[in-house]
């Protein structure tokens, strides 16, 4: 099964593409921390990404695709859950390209739905465990006293740098002229549902496996 999670920035992609990828055995395959470890290789590229990134801005369809095709010519379990990827129109189609090239298709995209005033208040208290990747919320879900992780025990808990709430103007501007004409795409291709992602995310989680799954 191959799997888009389409939504702006704090919609809920990771947390969810985490909890369907161990459910249905799927490689989550997320471009921003794709991106986030190029950043640190201190390369041209890492560079160029560093510079796109800390501004907000989409990094380029060329790099971005590139990352991609390397990892789908790996191992893909039981399939891919692709999390923050196709970003663009031209994403989208290479991407149809790969997967036919490696005969496979894309069986759902699933638009998690959040407004703009949600987003700023979920970004700006946001944390995550580096080492699993579990996320929190200052007042939301916050993490044990001790300052760990819930889930992995780890004490490196992190705040993006992006995530302030100047970044995100910035990134939804991004979204909503760039990313969100694939809701258009993937309707057209008959693969397209919807969840409201304001619900709890265990409920936001059992409606995606519900469309998943009929
Ligand atoms: P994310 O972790 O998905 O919120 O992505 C963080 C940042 O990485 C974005 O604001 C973009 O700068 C960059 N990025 C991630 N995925 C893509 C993509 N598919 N296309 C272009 N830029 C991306």
């Amino acid at each position: 099964m191959n799997i888009i999670l389409l939504g702006p920035p704090g919609a809920g992609k990771g947390t969810q593409s985490r909890r369907l990828m161990d459910r249905y055995n799927l490689r989550q395959l997320s471009t921003g921390d794709m991106l986030r470890d190029a950043r640190s290789f201190g390369t041209e590229v890492g560079e160029l990404v560093s510079a796109s990134m800390d501004a907000g801005e989409f990094v380029t369809d060329d790099i971005v695709i590139s990352l991609i095709e390397h990892e789908i010519s790996g191992s893909s379990k039981g399939g891919f859950i692709f999390d923050g990827f196709p970003r663009t129109l031209g994403q989208a189609s290479a991407l149809d390209n790969l997967l036919k090239r490696t005969k496979n298709c894309l069986d759902a995209v699933i638009e998690i739905q959040v407004n703009d005033g949600d987003l700023v208040q979920r970004i700006t208290g946001r944390y995550s465990c580096s080492k699993c990747g579990e996320v929190y919320h200052e007042t939301d879900s916050p993490f044990d006293q001790s300052d760990k992780c819930k889930k992995c025990d780890s004490s490196n808990l992190i705040k993006r740098a992006d995530d302030n709430a100047s970044s995100l103007s910035i990134r939804l501007m991004e979204y909503y002229k760039k990313t969100s004409p694939l809701i258009g795409y993937y309707y057209a291709k008959g693969i397209l549902s919807s969840v409201n992602g304001l619900l709890d995310i265990d409920i936001v989680e059992k409606n995606i496996i519900k469309i998943l799954e009929n």
